[in-house]
């Protein structure tokens, strides 16, 4: 993933990659690669501005935020960042003003390192709640049965969400006074 300036001079360079996803360390991270990542793409040269632009294909392997089953996803995500020479980096202090600006990487005016940008990419791409489907019923909260699968036999009124159970309880005692 690591591309010298000199072989882009002039037409720019096409880059079409397959790699190893153990390259990327994730820290935290609650997925899995389920197949190599895929980069294509060009690089070109303008003056000391070196641009990328590409797609990314990732397969990874998620768990679904309702009922918790693992479940494969397609991640295609564009890629669009520009390098400037290391010089151009800003001091510590200016870091901070500049942090929203994401798509500004550095280069040591020799080679350029697509690694950092595409790691930054995929985890902005990957779904924070992932949901194995938008109409996924979930568990029961109850008896931990998944709901996609086979109704539980569990009672309606046990199967309403933990957190409002305390209004429940009060509307029980209600009736009943
Ligand atoms: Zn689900
Ligand atoms: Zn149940």
């Amino acid at each position: 993933m690591i591309f010298e300036k000199q072989d882009i001079l002039g037409e720019g360079l096409n880059v079409d990659l397959c790699e190893d996803p153990s390259c990327f360390v994730f820290e935290n991270c609650d997925f899995n690669f389920s197949d190599s990542v895929k980069i294509k793409g060009r690089l070109t040269l303008t003056g000391e501005l070196v641009y990328f632009r590409g797609d990314i294909t990732a397969s990874i392997i998620l768990t679904c935020a309702r009922c918790l089953k693992y479940f494969n996803s397609l991640i295609q995500t564009a890629i669009q960042v520009d390098f400037l020479p290391r010089e151009n980096k800003p001091d510590e202090e200016e870091i901070e003003l500049e942090a929203s600006d994401l798509d500004i990487y550095y280069y040591d005016n020799v080679s350029i390192s697509l690694f950092e940008p595409v790691r930054d990419q995929l985890i902005i791409s990957i779904p924070i709640k992932p949901l194995c489907n938008a109409n996924c019923s979930g568990l029961c909260p109850h008896c931990g049965q998944n709901l996609n699968e086979k109704k539980c036999k569990c009672p309606d009124d046990i199967k309403i969400d933990p957190r409002l159970t305390p209004l429940e309880k009060l509307k029980h005692l209600k009736e009943k006074q």
